[in-house]
């Protein structure tokens, strides 16, 4: 009833693939920990917690690299930045056009005066009688040049560019 003894060979190629899986679970380990790496720092600028990131997963591996992926902020660094610039482009947006000059407060863009202290927010043509703003020189539907308080301090540049052309 005793086993065979095996082969040599069989021994060294037993060998061989543990070599192999175990070069293979390096490997894997170090690409997780470079990929966390990477991430990170694309996230955060905070080197205490690249470090602490690092560690998590070169110690715990996937359990780690899990923990990290729930727990890592939300966006990148390049995504705050763009988020953040959006948000400021429309809040200047909202300031330039839809604020009373009278008295400050929010207005609606289609509103023709303003419901809290009647300043006048848009004209209306002279010719078509569409809605026009205020700041505009030539209504833009039907060519008529504008006549209002506004139009005398328009910005010189529109004159200038209406010579040149
Ligand atoms: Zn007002
Ligand atoms: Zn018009």
């Amino acid at each position: 009833m005793q086993l065979p003894e095996l082969p040599a060979y069989v021994n060294t190629i037993l060998r061989f693939v543990l070599m192999l899986l175990g070069a293979y679970g390096v490997l894997f380990l170090l690409s997780l920990v470079l990929w966390t790496i990477r991430d990170i720092r694309s996230r955060s600028r905070d080197v205490l917690l690249q470090i602490l990131v690092t560690l998590l997963v070169l110690i715990f591996n996937i359990p780690g690299l899990l923990l990290y992926l729930v727990l890592r902020p939300r966006e990148t660094l390049t995504e705050a930045y763009e988020h953040a610039l959006g948000q400021e482009a429309m809040l200047k947006d909202i300031e330039e056009r839809y604020i009373c000059p009278g008295c400050k407060r929010n207005v609606d863009s289609e509103y023709m005066v303003c419901p809290h202290c009647a300043t006048e927010l848009r004209g209306r043509c002279t010719r078509c009688e569409r809605p026009v703003n205020l700041n505009w020189v030539v209504c833009p539907y039907c060519g008529q040049p504008q006549a209002s308080k506004a139009a005398a301090d328009a910005p010189a540049e529109v004159v200038e560019q209406e010579e040149g052309a």
